[in-house]
C-alpha cells in the first residue's frame, strides 16, 4: 500500500517504538473500542481515526510487517515480497501511483472516482469491502391521542448487527492472511484510459494485498441478521406520514464500517370525531333547533377535554366557528393551532303533538322562504 509511506503508526496508537507486542495489543483494543462506528454514529472524523488505528495494528501487531516498516518508515507488501527476496533496496517507488497524486494533488480521492468507472466495488468477486450499512424504513402506526402528545413506541425489526464471532471483521479466528494474487500485494491494479496507465485499488482485495479466510458464520461480512428492539420516540405533535430518523440504527456496516439509518413512516390512527388538519382540529358539533334559533352556551369537546362555546342566535347548519389555541402544538415553533367547530342542527326524530302545534305558529310568523336566493323556486 503505497499511501502507508509517510504514516507514524506508533504515533497513531500511542505507544513508543520499543512498546511489546501485548502493550500495543492492549493501546489498539482500548482505541478501537472507543473510536468504533458504533459509538460514533456519524463521526467521520472518528471513523477516520478507527481506519488508521486498525491500519496501525495491522502492521505492528505482525513482526515482518513492522521489522519492515520500522527499517523502512513505511509498510508495502511489495516490499515485504523484496525484502524477502533479498533485493533490499529500490522497491516501492517504481511505476506512477495515480491515486496517490490525486490525493495529494487535489485532496480527492483519484482511487476511489476510477474504482467507480472500472466498476471495481462490490461485484462480489474479491473480499468484502468496508461500506456503510444501508437505511432502513419501517412503517408505525401509532393512536391519535399518542401522536398528539408524543410517546415512545417499542419496535421489533430484524437487522444487520456486527457478527459476534469474528467481532465485526469478517476474518475467520486463527487464519493468518495471505498475499491477493491479482495484485501480488501491492493493493493496486493497472488499467488503461486511452493511452494512459493508471493505477485503481485492486478490487479483488479492496486495496488491502491480502486475502483473508472468510468468517463462515458472516461470510466475511463482519455482520449478521438480528432480532432488535427498539425503542422509537414519537415527538408530540407529529403528523400522518411524518418520516422520523433515527440516525445509526439501520444495517450495521461492512467490516465495520458505519451504520445506516433507520427511518420509521408514522401513521396516526383515526379519531370517533376528531379530525386532525396539520397542527388544527376539526369537529362537527349537532345543535338543538331551539339552540340554533335562540343562541346558547354549549360544552364541545376539545383534545384537553370539555370548553365551553357561545353559539350565537340564528345560526345555520354548516356554520363553522373558530376557537383559537385549541389545537396540537406545533413543537418547532411552539405555537398550538386552532380547533374549528361545524356547526349541524338535530331535528327531533317524532315530535310530539305540542311541539308540531309549536311549529306551525313559528311557521306562520316567520314566512320568509330561504330559496329565495337560488332563484325563487
Ligand atoms: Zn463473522
Ligand atoms: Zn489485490
Amino acid at each position: 500500500m503505497a499511501a502507508n509511506r509517510s504514516k507514524d503508526y506508533y504515533a497513531t496508537l500511542r505507544v513508543p517504538r520499543n512498546a511489546k507486542a501485548d502493550a500495543i495489543r492492549t493501546a489498539y483494543r482500548h482505541m478501537a473500542r472507543k473510536l468504533h462506528p458504533d459509538v460514533n454514529p456519524g463521526d467521520k472524523a472518528a471513523e477516520e481515526r478507527f481506519k488508521d488505528v486498525q491500519e496501525a495494528y495491522d502492521i505492528l501487531s505482525d513482526e515482518e510487517k513492522r521489522g519492515i516498516y520500522d527499517r523502512y518508515g513505511f509498510y508495502s507488501e511489495q516490499a515485504r515480497q523484496q525484502a524477502a527476496g533479498g533485493q533490499g533496496h529500490g522497491f516501492g517507488f517504481d511505476g506512477f501511483d495515480f491515486s496517490d497524486l490525486g490525493r495529494q494533488a487535489a485532496g480527492a480521492n483519484f482511487g476511489d472516482l476510477f474504482e467507480g468507472m472500472f466498476g471495481g466495488r462490490g461485484r462480489g468477486r474479491g473480499q468484502a469491502t468496508r461500506r456503510q450499512g444501508e437505511d432502513l424504513e419501517y412503517e408505525m402506526e401509532i393512536g391519535f391521542d399518542e401522536a398528539i402528545r408524543g410517546t415512545t413506541e417499542r419496535l421489533k425489526i430484524s437487522r444487520q448487527v456486527p457478527c459476534t464471532p469474528c467481532s465485526g471483521t469478517g476474518n475467520a479466528k486463527g487464519e493468518p492472511p495471505g498475499v491477493c494474487r491479482a495484485c501480488g500485494g501491492s493493493g493496486q491494479s493497472q488499467r488503461m484510459a486511452g493511452n494512459m496507465r493508471f493505477s485503481v485499488p485492486c478490487p479483488e482485495c479492496g486495496q488491502t494485498g491480502q486475502v483473508r479466510t472468510p468468517c463462515a458464520p458472516c461470510a466475511g461480512e463482519g455482520r449478521a441478521l438480528a432480532a432488535n428492539t427498539i425503542d422509537v420516540r414519537i415527538p408530540p405533535g407529529t403528523r400522518e406520514n411524518a418520516r422520523l430518523r433515527l440516525q445509526g440504527k439501520g444495517n450495521a456496516g461492512i467490516l465495520g464500517g458505519p451504520a445506516g439509518d433507520l427511518y420509521i413512516l408514522v401513521h396516526v390512527g383515526s379519531h370517533p370525531f376528531f379530525e386532525r388538519d396539520n397542527f388544527d382540529i376539526r369537529i362537527e358539533v349537532p345543535i338543538t333547533p331551539a339552540e340554533a334559533v335562540l343562541g346558547a352556551k354549549i360544552e364541545v369537546p376539545t383534545i384537553d377535554g370539555a370548553a365551553l362555546m357561545r353559539i350565537p342566535p340564528a345560526t345555520s347548519s354548516g356554520k363553522t366557528f373558530r376557537m383559537r389555541g385549541r389545537g396540537v402544538i406545533d413543537p418547532r415553533s411552539d405555537k398550538r393551532g386552532d380547533q374549528f367547530v361545524r356547526i349541524s342542527i338535530v331535528v327531533p326524530k317524532v315530535p310530539d303533538e305540542s311541539t308540531k302545534d309549536l311549529m306551525r305558529r313559528y311557521a306562520e310568523r316567520n314566512p320568509e322562504n330561504p330559496r329565495d336566493s337560488l332563484g325563487g323556486v
